[in-house]
C-alpha cells in the first residue's frame, strides 16, 4: 500500500536497481508517456499514461494509495521540477537531467543557481541567479527565447562569457552547441564581471 514517485533517469540507461525493484512491485504505475516508455521493462502492473497532470490525478493517486502499491514515475529526478512536490507519497530519487548537465559542463552543482524556465517565463529569476552566482543552469524548452537572454539589458556590468545549450542529454541525438534543438535542453550561461573588480582599468 502507498504511493512512491519514482525518478527514472533523463534517458534510458539510468534507472537505479532501486527504482527497478520498486516500479516491478507495483500493482499501478502512473506516468507520462516518456516516464512509462522509460519504465516499460519493469513494468508488471497496470500502467496508466498521465496526458496531464492536475488536481483530478493527484486525488486519484492519493485514493488508489490507499488499498494498493502506486507508483507515479517522474522523469529525471522527482525534486527537480517534478512530480515529487506535487503528490503525497515516499520519493526515490533518479539522475536529474541537471546532474549530467554538470557532468558534460565539468561544472559543480554548488556553483551554480538552477533555474526552471520550462513552460514559463522567468527571464527576472535568470537575471538574479547570474547577479548571485554568475553561474546558472535554465531548464528549458523549445519555446524559450535564447536571443532574448543573449540581450539582456539588465544584466549591466556583466558579460556574458558563455552559453551552452545542452539538446537531448544521454540521448543518441545527443547535442552540445548554441542553439536549441529539441523540449529537453539544458541551458548553460556563465557571466564575466566587466566593471565591479576593474581597479581602474577599461579592460574586460
Ligand atoms: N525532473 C526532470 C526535469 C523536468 S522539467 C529532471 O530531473 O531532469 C523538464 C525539463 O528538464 C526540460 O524542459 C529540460 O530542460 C530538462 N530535461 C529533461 N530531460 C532532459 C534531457 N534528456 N536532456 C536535456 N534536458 C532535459
Amino acid at each position: 500500500m502507498g504511493v512512491m514517485i519514482v525518478g527514472v533517469g533523463p534517458a534510458e540507461g539510468y534507472l537505479t536497481d532501486r527504482a527497478k525493484e520498486i516500479i516491478s512491485r507495483a500493482d499501478v504505475v502512473f506516468g507520462s508517456r516518456r516516464a512509462l516508455k522509460l519504465a516499460e521493462p519493469y513494468i508488471k502492473g497496470k500502467r496508466v499514461e498521465m496526458t496531464r497532470f492536475d488536481k483530478n490525478e493527484v486525488e486519484k493517486i492519493a485514493k488508489m494509495g490507499v488499498e494498493m502499491r502506486v507508483v507515479v514515475l517522474s522523469t529525471g529526478d522527482p525534486m527537480v521540477s517534478g512530480l515529487g512536490s506535487l503528490v503525497d507519497g515516499r520519493v526515490e530519487p533518479g539522475i536529474s537531467s541537471v546532474q549530467l548537465a554538470l557532468a558534460r559542463l565539468k561544472v559543480d552543482l554548488c556553483e551554480v543557481v538552477v533555474v526552471d524556465a520550462h513552460a514559463r517565463e522567468s527571464y527576472d529569476e535568470i537575471i538574479k541567479a547570474a547577479r548571485f552566482r554568475k553561474k546558472v543552469l535554465i531548464l528549458a524548452d523549445k519555446r524559450f527565447n535564447l536571443e532574448k537572454l543573449k540581450g539582456l539589458e539588465e544584466l549591466e556590468g556583466m558579460d556574458i562569457k558563455r552559453i551552452v545549450v545542452l539538446n537531448n542529454l544521454g540521448m543518441e541525438n545527443e547535442e552540445v552547441g548554441d542553439s536549441i534543438k529539441s523540449d529537453l535542453a539544458v541551458i548553460y550561461l556563465e557571466m564575466d564581471v566587466t566593471d565591479e573588480n576593474a581597479e581602474g582599468s577599461q579592460q574586460r
